[in-house]
Order: C-alpha cells, then structure tokens, then sequence
C-alpha cells in the first residue's frame, strides 16, 4: 500500500468534504469558511478574490471571450486562452495560400494583429441578487406560458436599465431553475486581436485522438489583446484603437507548479446537470447524447469525406468540424461515465433519500408536491422529443436552413416593439447576429452543406407520426428515392441566393413580404417550417416557465437537507473551483501522475497527425534551448497537468492560478473519466486538464523567439 504520511491523509481527507466540489459564485466565496480556504492554501484574502463593494478584484482579471473563459496577463489588454478557444479566428484569416491553422501565428508588431470579427470580451463589474424583483414579478402569473412572459419581461427590464449606464453589457442569470437570479454587469470589448497561436501540432497536439484524455501533451493556449477607443470606450474594430488597460491582470507565477499544490480555477463554466431529477437524467443519457452521437457522427463523417480533397473545403469546414468531433466525443464520454459510474441510480437514491426527509416534514410538503409535477411535465414533453431534437440542431447543421430561418425570424420580429422580441432579435443583439450572418460565409463550403442537408432530411423523414414535420414532408415527399432527394436537393441550392453573402445582407434588412416575393426555395422552407417551429418554441418557454415555478421549491429541500453551502449549476456565469494538483487511477490497477512533459511529446510523436511534432519542437527540444523553464523536480519541461477542479465546457482558458493569484497555467479539458462530471461530482476522479504556463513560455522563446511579447508578459531575460 502507499504510504503518505498523516498530515497529506488529514490533507486529502478535508478536501473531499470542504469546498472542492462545487463551482462557487463570487458571492459564495465571500460566505465560504475563509479559514478553510486559507488550510486548503489560499493565501490572499477572499475579498481580494472580488469585494462586492468595489466591483473589483483578482476575479476582474478573469474574463469570457465568445463563451470560453479567458484573463488578461499584461497591462497592454493580453488575454491569455486556449488555443481552441481562439481557432475560429484563425480560421477566419487562413486562406490556402497562407494556412496560419496549420502554421501558427505571431503578430511581430501591434499592426500585424488579426481582428475576430465576431469575438467579444466581457469584463466583470458587479453581481446584484434580484431574486426578489423576479419572484414579484410573476407572483400574479395565470399559467405556465404568462409566467415565462413575465419573468422574460422583467428580465428584459432590469437588462435595459443595467445597460442604461455607459458602456455596460448585462445579463440576467438564473441559478437552478430560479432559486436565484443575479444581474450580471458587465463590460463588453468588441475589438478582440489575435496576437499568438501555436502551430495546429502544438496547439492541437494529439488532437482527437487524445481529446477528453490523459495523459496529454496539447499546447493548448494563445494570446489575444483588447483594444478600446483612444478614449478608453469600448469600441468597434479600428486601426485608430488602442490597448486596453485592464484595471487587474494575472502576473505569470515564479514559482515552480508542484503536485499537491493548491490552484484555483477561475472562469465561465457553461452549462452542468447536477440539479436535474433522475428521470431528467435519463433523458440527457438515452436520448439527448445518444442522438447527438448518431447526429454528429453522421455529420462529421461527411465533413471529413467531403473536405478531405480540397484545401478550400479543409479551411472552410475545420471550425465545425472540430466543434462537433469535440461534442461527439464528449456525449460518448458522457454516455460511458454513466455506465461506469452507475450515475443514475446514484441520483434516484439520492432524490430518495431527500423526499423521505421531506416527506415526515410539513414545511417541505411544498416541495414534494413540486417534484411530483416537474415530473409530470417533464413526461408530457417526450411525446415530441424527436422532432424536437432536430429543431434545436438546425444551428449546428447546415447553413442553407439555418441562414433562412435566421433571416425569416430577423424579418418576423423586427415588427414587433423591442422589448417584446425574442431576445436574441433585440436591438441590443443585432449587431452581432448581423456580424455571425456575415462571419459565417468563410465557413460555408457547398458540398459539406448539401450533404448536411440530405442527412437532416432524411432523419426529418423517419420521424414518427404525430412528429412529423410537415413542411418538409411536402417539399421531400417519403416517396422520392434518395437519388431524387439529392438532386432536389442540389436545385434548392442552385436556386436560393441565402447563401451568397452580398445577397444575404441585403436579405437581413428586408421585410417578411419582401423575403417571400423573392421565392427563394429557402426562404420559402424557413417560411413553410415556421408554424411547427413557432409550436416548438412556445412550448420551450411554456416549460420555462414551469421550471422556473417548480424547479426551486425542490432545490430549496435538497439544500435545506444537505445543511451545507451547495453551488448552483453552472450557467455562463463567472465562478471559482478550489484544488490540488494531484493525479488519479481511472482503472483497476492504474496510476496516473499529474504532469506530463516534454520528453513525452516527444515520445509520442510518429511524425503523423495527430501526433507530429514539428522539427522546431523537435531541435529545440534535443538543444535544450529555452531550458530555464525547465521543472528541477521533473528534470523537463512541464506540458500539461491535472488537479481537482470542478469544471465543464466553458472553463476552457480559465486561468489556473496559485494560492497567491498568480497564473500557473490555462484548463482546457477534462479527463475521460471525468465526463460525466456534469451529473455530479466525484473526487476519486474529478481531474481537469490544464496547460502548464511555462510550457507557453517555453514554447514563445524556444520556438518562437517571441521575446517582445514575452517581456510584455513581464518575462525578461
Ligand atoms: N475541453 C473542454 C471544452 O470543450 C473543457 C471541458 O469541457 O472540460 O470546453
């Protein structure tokens, strides 16, 4: 047996019961044990963490670009992230005579640096619980649907006079269903650059095959920097901008990362399951991810087949492709971590167990009574889970229907007042909608779509009764063969002007009789889906509403039972996961270490994607250049390590940083076994993957030569 001596046992032991599961809101933080924290090695104060007061803190360093999580690292606006995070910009600006995903990138002066056309900063400010506003708000609500619309009223309310203040960006965030709704202020920066990104076989080193995986060797970061008006406002893309100073940045850490140190992981986790019923559960494990796997698979099989004999095709697919390789593989991880770690009889036990203590207790008859018919619900919407499963994958599909249904949509509610929209239509959000419409071309390529589509139609086709989707029925009837399909298929296209961008933009501005008069074959089937499509999201927000009523009362029991803090599912807000760098067994006999490095990237390497080192990597390694940032315990360079955060998709980027705030490194995955960690935590295997900094560093002096930027990032020799 391993002996470790008492103090790590007493060590290990008070991190599985205290903080380390959860993803804490700032607010929680500050109402966390502060002498507990400081015992797990948290050596500044939590209200330098974030100080309500202030709208301030280390917390204001860590920052979300375009749903990855992010921090500034200089006071000249860099951001520090994940190379996949920043992919789509590189994608962007690669053209096939100057493939920069492929070859990397870095901007040897300010004018060099690539503008993301659609990527975004926000900057944290303030947190306000308006918990009670919202509550009052749909007190006198009739049903389900009005409740929705109140609440959505509301939100839209406190949004609107939240972005009354000068350069303002807000957000209204629910916690568990509505146990809490906290308004998020924020700052919203609009010119993002691309400063630095690896080459892909760094970057992406091991790439699908070693994705959700350890032992990793991915150098997965890059650098972007804000830019604001000369004025300090923040300010569309121009050449006359200027760096942005951030008012908190993460110096980089001196000290060399160790296992069993502590870190903390701040950042944007999307979206977890961990309140969900079982039942609920069971829906996210054998429908939701079983289909996406059948879906995407499906759809990756022919991006791959169909780009793999055009450079063009390679460049204009790679973004979706990997966004959708990345999701597979996950719901696979997902499925398998279910299984593995028997997930949902675990939550049946646990709801058990919170309903016999509710049950024998008056105050919370309430709640049982709420879970009862949150069931129900939840019940009466699996007799349209397929159709609905295909609706909400229409924006991952293909871009003929997707442009159509956006511009039908745009032309539908900018007649209504502002306010009544759907948010996604407001004002507020048009820009960018516009922005996405525009973006999205470089990733259109017309074979991939085509096929996209002939497989969406064909699922459409095999649907249920009483599922059916009628307007495709009409325009596909089940009685084409599928050669017949394809070449219907092929009309649609050559007849529909959505897909050419200048035509397109003038299409975002016209009216809905004006869309029709053009008979386009697309605008048309967007036209002839949008009653079904109208059902489908009014029942969403039917079922929002339904939530938002039931979902708490049961929450406010499983809390009140667990009679310690718990943190609420992670929703896009900012959050804080307390660690150790340790490493783990995920099988029977198996023991995994917390570092890898470079000699196993080298190791690796069979000179075949995914696994081809470049020479550089290979000289510089064998020359022992840039051999500072080597680790004296390891006698290498670290590459990845992995700790106990408690984290999901989102965290990408997050900055890992050390007991004193200092940026050790950047999270950028979970390993396989951890998954699952969406439906609960557990700490025999709850491990994500970070990249050690210095092994950035490492790689911008010994591959790069990037020693301006290095000395921005406060390195010097
Ligand atoms: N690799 C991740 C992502 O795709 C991070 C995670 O899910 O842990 O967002």
């Amino acid at each position: 047996m391993l002996r470790l001596p008492l103090a790590v046992l007493l060590v290990a032991a008070f991190f599985s019961v205290a903080a380390e599961e959860g993803k804490w809101t700032p607010s929680q933080v500050l109402e966390l044990d502060a002498g507990e924290l400081r015992q797990m090695g948290l050596q500044i104060a939590p209200r330098d963490l974030w100080d309500p007061a202030k709208g301030s803190g280390l917390l204001s360093a860590a920052i979300n670009i375009s749903g990855c999580s992010a921090s500034f690292v200089s006071t000249t606006g860099l951001i520090a992230t994940n190379h996949h995070c920043l992919f789509g910009v590189l994608q962007e600006h690669s053209t096939r005579e100057r493939d920069i995903i492929s070859n990397g990138f870095l901007a040897r002066e300010r004018g060099q640096e690539l503008p993301g056309r659609t990527t975004r900063v926000t900057v944290p400010r303030a947190f306000a619980d308006v918990t009670a506003q919202m509550e009052a708000a749909a007190a006198n609500a009739t049903d389900d649907l009005s409740r929705y619309h109140a609440l959505d009223r509301k939100q839209k309310e406190l949004v609107a006079a939240c972005e009354a203040k000068p350069n303002r960006r807000c957000r209204l965030a629910r916690f568990d269903g509505g146990v809490q709704y906290i308004l998020q202020e924020m700052m919203e920066l609009r010119d993002v650059r691309l400063v630095y990104a690896p080459p892909r076989a760094i970057g992406e080193y091991g790439g699908e095959v070693d994705n959700w995986m350890w032992p990793r060797h991915t150098g997965d970061f890059s650098i972007a920097r804000a830019y604001v008006s000369p004025s300090g406002e923040p300010a569309d893309y121009n050449t006359a901008n200027v760096p942005y100073a951030p008012e908190r940045f993460l110096r980089i850490s001196q000290r060399p990362l160790r296992e069993g140190d502590f870190v903390m992981v701040l950042g944007y986790p999307g979206l977890t399951y961990r309140s969900l019923l079982a039942e609920e559960m069971r829906e996210r494990r054998d429908l939701f991810f079983a289909r996406r796997v059948e879906l995407f698979g499906e759809w990756i099989e022919l991006l791959e087949a169909v780009s793999k004999d055009s450079e063009e095709g390679r460049i204009a697919v790679a973004a979706d492709l990997k966004s959708l390789l990345n999701r597979y593989k996950n719901a696979q991880g997902q499925m398998d971590g279910f299984r593995r770690g028997d997930l949902l009889n675990k939550q049946l036990l646990a709801e058990r167990e919170v309903l016999a203590w509710a049950a024998s207790r008056a105050e919370w008859q309430p709640a049982v009574a709420a879970r009862a018919e949150l069931l129900r619900h939840f019940e009466e919407r699996l007799t349209t889970w397929e159709r609905d499963f295909l609706f909400a994958n229409i924006g991952a599909g293909p871009k003929s229907l997707s442009f159509a249904q956006t511009l039908v949509r745009l032309a539908t509610e900018r007649t209504k007042p502002d306010m009544e929209r759907d948010e996604a239509y407001m004002e507020r959000n048009l820009r960018s909608l516009l922005a996405t419409l525009e973006r999205q071309q470089k990733s259109y390529f017309p074979e991939a779509d085509k096929q996209m589509l002939l497989a969406l139609v064909e699922r459409a086709r095999k649907l249920p009764s009483g599922q059916r989707i009628e307007a495709i029925d009409a325009l596909f009837p089940t009685s084409l063969s599928r050669q017949e399909l394809a070449s219907r298929i092929d009309a649609l296209y050559r007849n529909s002007k959505v897909l050419e961008l200048e035509s397109r933009k003038a299409m975002a501005g016209e009216s809905t009789e004006a869309l029709r008069a053009r008979k386009d074959p697309f605008l048309d089937l967007a036209f002839s889906m949008e009653e079904r499509m109208a059902g489908y999201r009014e029942a969403e927000r039917r079922w929002e509403g339904t939530i938002s009523r039931l979902r708490p009362a049961w929450r406010k029991a499983v809390m009140a039972h667990a009679g310690k803090p718990v943190a609420p599912d992670a929703n896009s807000t900012l959050r804080v996961s307390f660690a150790h760098v340790a490493g783990y067994a995920p099988r029977d006999a198996v023991a995994y270490g917390p570092f890898t490095t470079l000699s196993g990237v080298v190791e690796k390497n069979t000179g075949k994607d995914p696994f081809a080192v470049p020479s550089r990597v290979l000289d510089a390694a064998k020359a022992g250049k840039g051999s500072r940032w080597k680790d004296a315990a390891l006698n290498d360079i670290a590459v990845n390590f992995l700790a106990t955060g408690d984290t999901t998709g989102g965290n990408s980027g997050s900055p890992m940083v050390n007991g004193y705030g200092e940026l050790v490194g950047l999270n950028f995955d979970r390993v396989w076994e951890n998954v699952a960690n969406d439906f609960g935590y557990n700490p025999a295997i709850a491990r994500n993957v970070s990249v050690d900094i210095r092994y950035m560093l490492w790689t911008l002096e010994a591959i790069d030569g990037a020693g301006e930027l290095l000395a921005e990032l406060g390195i010097t020799r």
